[in-house]
């Protein structure tokens, strides 16, 4: 596996591979990786002749900088699992890399309520930051074929949409929740939970399993009351809990009103948010 710093040799690098007609497959991360992140760059090297791997800790996409400050690293862990796997290259810049000083690169796009709802309306500028890094991260990278997980649906929902309002040639292709046996998804975050709140936790997976169910015997409405009821346990707090539209993300009020529909929630779990979906 070579590991790129800088932006120019890695599009040096890959301007030489292109020039083979070498498919090239992209899968960007914040690092202290999992099986859930391994399972993008498995289908990545099933699909591509190369892959790039990224791990940036993307500044402009948190709120909280004692969440960015938290945020798990473990460099040396994920060189060694992306080693494993066969990687080929793996980019970790710098900040100075990706936003050099003096460039503009704010997000230019409008996403409407599908980045405003959800995750939008608890983390305030989260998804103008994630555009932001992700627009870069195709500028440098120039991918046929970008993976990003189901795990973070309002993301890979807004990061498609994106990519048509581009004009990109790169395609999205959304990988399914890779989860602990017991159900919980896994998540970088997933560490920094106590082993009670790891058990407590395991209740935002299993009410969904159940809701999943639950949808095709009540109402939208009684299925989200019945999931709220048994999410409401001391030690969890839900964020949000919403039936939406697969593709516009829009709040459904019943279940027929959209071809696909996806229930999102995130639930506090101690310090530590927590977010899982479920598409019915
Ligand atoms: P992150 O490092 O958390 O920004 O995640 C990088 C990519 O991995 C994103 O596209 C996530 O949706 C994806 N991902 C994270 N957790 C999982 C999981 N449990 N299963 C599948 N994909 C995941």
């Amino acid at each position: 596996m070579y590991l790129f710093k800088h932006v120019k040799e890695l599009k040096h690098y890959l301007n030489a591979l292109r020039n083979q007609n070498a498919a090239i497959g992209f899968v960007p991360t914040m690092g202290a990786l999992h099986k859930g992140h391994l399972s993008l760059v498995r289908a990545a090297k099933k699909d591509n002749v190369k892959v790039v791997v990224s791990i940036f800790v993307n500044p402009t996409q948190f709120d909280d900088s004692g969440d960015l400050d938290a945020y798990p690293r473990t460099a040396p862990h994920d060189i060694d699992l992306l080693t494993t796997e066969n990687t080929d290259m793996l980019f970790m810049p710098s900040e100075a890399e990706i936003y050099p000083p003096g460039v503009d690169s704010s997000n230019p796009f409008d996403f409407g309520k599908m980045a405003s709802i959800m995750e939008g309306a608890y983390r305030k500028g989260h998804f103008d930051g994630m555009a932001q890094v992700v627009r870069r991260l195709l500028n440098i990278v120039g991918p046929d074929l970008l993976y990003m997980g189901q795990k973070d649906y309002q993301q890979q929902a807004i990061v498609k949409k994106m990519l048509e309002m581009m004009g990109s040639k790169t395609r999205l292709r959304t990988c399914p929740i890779i989860r602990e046996p017991d159900g919980l998804a896994m998540s970088s975050r997933n560490i920094r939970l106590s082993a009670e709140d790891r058990k407590k936790a395991l209740l935002i997976s299993k009410t969904l399993f159940e809701a999943k169910k639950e949808a095709s015997l009540f109402s939208l409405q009684e299925t989200r009351k019945r999931a709220l009821k048994k999410l409401a346990v001391p030690g969890l707090k839900v964020d949000y809990f919403e039936v939406v539209d697969a593709e516009s993300l829009a709040p459904l009020m019943h279940f027929e009103d959209a071809k696909t529909v996806v229930i999102c929630t995130t639930v506090r779990v101690g310090g530590v948010r927590l977010l899982d979906n479920i598409i019915l």
